[in-house]
C-alpha cells in the first residue's frame, strides 16, 4: 500500500495515538479487541446496508447497492449514518467500518459524491489516513506487539482482533 510512504512519520505517530487514546476511553486494553458495534454506539452512529436502509430514496445507495465495488459510505453526519457492503468478509466489513469511523474520528469534511459510482470524492491525503488509522484501531500496535511476544501466528493474531490476514500483514508492515 503507498500509503506507508505519503504519511509522515509524524503523522502515523499521531494516528497511532488517536487509537491508543479511543481504547483508553472506551476502557480496553489495546490487547482487547475493539468490536466495530462498540465504536459505533461511542460514535453514535447507526449502521445500515443497503437492504437495511429505511429512506429508500438515496439516489446513492440505490447505485452502490447494485455493485460489490464499493465498501462503506457516510451517507449522513448528524445524526451519523454509515452504509456498508454486507457482500464482503466479516473481517473486510469491519474494516470497512473502521476506515468510516477514522474519517469521523479524524473530522474529515463531507465532500460531493461522485455521480457515477455514488462515492464520494475524497481527498487522497484523508484516505490514507483513514485506511492507516482505521488499521490501528483494528489492531493497535502495542496490541500487534502483545501478540508477536505471545507468538501467535497472522492467522490467530486474525481471528483474535477480527480482522483478515492481509490486515495483520499490513499492520505489522507498517510497525516493522
Ligand atoms: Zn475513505
Amino acid at each position: 500500500m503507498g500509503l506507508i510512504t505519503s504519511l509522515s512519520t509524524e503523522n502515523r505517530q499521531r494516528l497511532e495515538g488517536i487509537a491508543s487514546e479511543k481504547f483508553h476511553q472506551l476502557g480496553l486494553k489495546v490487547y482487547q479487541p475493539l468490536l466495530t458495534s462498540v465504536l459505533a454506539q461511542d460514535l453514535k452512529a447507526t449502521i445500515h446496508t443497503p437492504e437495511t436502509l429505511p429512506d429508500a430514496e438515496i439516489e446513492q445507495v440505490k447505485l452502490l447497492s447494485n455493485s460489490n465495488n464499493w465498501s462503506a459510505v457516510i451517507i449522513r453526519k448528524n445524526p451519523l449514518v454509515i452504509v456498508h457492503n454486507s457482500r464482503h468478509a466479516i473481517t473486510r466489513q469491519n474494516s470497512n467500518l473502521m476506515h468510516e469511523f477514522a474519517h469521523i474520528i479524524l473530522k474529515h469534511e463531507m465532500v460531493p459524491y461522485d455521480p457515477s459510482t455514488g462515492l464520494p470524492q475524497r481527498r487522497q491525503q484523508d484516505e490514507d489516513e483513514a485506511v492507516y488509522l482505521g488499521g490501528c484501531l483494528q489492531i493497535p500496535r502495542r496490541g500487534l506487539l502483545w501478540a508477536i511476544q505471545k507468538k501467535m501466528t497472522i492467522d490467530r493474531i486474525a481471528l483474535h482482533f477480527n480482522a483478515s490476514q492481509d490486515m495483520v500483514q499490513f499492520r505489522m508492515n507498517v510497525i516493522g
